[in-house]
């Protein structure tokens, strides 16, 4: 085989992501700490990030789908994994197959689940506010769920990235649920219910954004540190004379003798036009900024401080999650998820 050496790779800091997930379940206090691995960890790879969060303890795991669930088998030994998209039709055989749990999110979903679970232990998840997912408060307490082995009862928070006053009334909603339906565990809080307090946190915390080094609130900065560090080979150095322009529609012009960098990194790989105008990178201690638009495959960096920057040298691409959420206006989320398949990921 050839050994193709990739020019694109993210650098992933397991230390970082272990110290968040120790962070936020101290903060969860007695609730335990799991972890939503969902659209490949966020990106990261969900089995290594199931993998290195095991190891330091963490036994609770979320994805989306069955085809996330089946990717992760076999899981490691006295991990729980649920999905949290439930059992549609086309689902039990997965369901009824695999060591993991579905999350119940319909009445409809609730008879399946009686009729071909084998009584076998599930979560549930009822709507608290948000309509998205889940069974009506209504319909949870009215004997649906009756004789169900329920191991956690789940609702989410719509707004807990806000100081908005849904978070309170979710919180009365979900602490009648508790008293009403008997479950093993009660779980309420992603990471931005995490920062809203210790009533939040019943007894099993979701975080998945903070995990990855996302800051949900100002709570959590200072505590959250970077996990995913973007890095993009330099494919050549160019000279441009002042008044000449750099990339698609002309959109820079150079206003002196400048040295660009042309790195292999695009929007094609989830470096989105977005970062244009406030976008940069590190190179040997200095600071690169993005010069013009971002191409399908190729972004341009000025280098013009940089000195001796050569073909096949690594740019660190500015990419700390709050940071430049603020300066692009996309969420944390889609920075994060959206980092594509020809980034090899390299744990260290
Ligand atoms: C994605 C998700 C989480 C994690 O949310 P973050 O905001 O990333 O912490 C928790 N619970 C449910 C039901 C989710 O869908």
């Amino acid at each position: 085989m050839i050994d193709i050496a990739s020019p694109l790779r993210l650098r992933l800091d397991a230390g970082a992501l272990v110290a968040n997930w120790r962070w936020l379940a101290a903060q969860s206090g007695g609730a335990a700490c799991g972890a939503a691995i969902k659209a490949n960890g966020y990106g990261l790879g969900a089995r290594d990030v199931m993998r290195h969060l095991a190891a330091a303890g963490c036994r609770d795991f979320f994805v989306a789908t069955w085809a996330e669930a089946a990717a992760l088998m076999p899981l490691p030994v006295g991990v729980s994994l649920s999905v949290l998209h439930g059992v549609g039709e086309a689902d039990m055989v997965a369901a009824c197959m695999l060591p993991v749990r579905p999350v119940l999110n319909s009445v409809e979903q609730v008879a399946r689940w009686r009729a071909a679970g084998d009584g076998r232990p599930c979560d549930v998840m009822v709507d608290t506010g948000m309509s998205r997912l889940g069974l009506r408060i209504e319909e949870a307490v009215g004997g649906v769920l009756d004789g169900l082995v329920i191991e956690t009862l789940l609702s989410h928070l719509a707004s807990a990235d806000e100081d908005s006053g849904q978070n309170a009334r979710q919180l009365a909603a979900f602490r009648a649920l508790r008293d009403a339906i008997p479950a093993r565990r009660y779980s309420l809080a992603n990471s931005a219910g995490i920062s809203l307090g210790a009533d939040y946190a019943f007894d099993l915390t979701r975080p998945g954004l903070a995990l990855y080094g996302g800051t949900p609130r100002i709570e959590a900065a200072g505590h959250i540190r970077q996990v995913v560090f973007p890095e993009a080979r330099v494919l050549q150095v160019r000279d441009v004379r002042a008044g000449e322009t750099v990339g698609y529609g002309a959109a820079w012009t150079a206003p002196r003798e400048a040295c660009i960098a042309v790195a292999n990194l695009g929007y094609a790989d989830g470096y989105l036009r977005c970062h244009a105008g406030s976008g940069g990178a590190t190179w040997n201690g200095h600071a690169l900024p993005l010069v013009g638009r971002v191409s399908m495959d190729l972004t341009a960096f000025d280098a013009g401080a940089a000195g001796a920057i050569g073909e096949g040298d690594w740019l660190a691409i500015d990419y700390d999650l709050p940071v430049t959420a603020a300066a692009t206006g996309r969420s944390q989320y889609e920075l994060l998820t959206g980092l594509g398949r020809r980034f090899e990921r390299i744990w260290g």
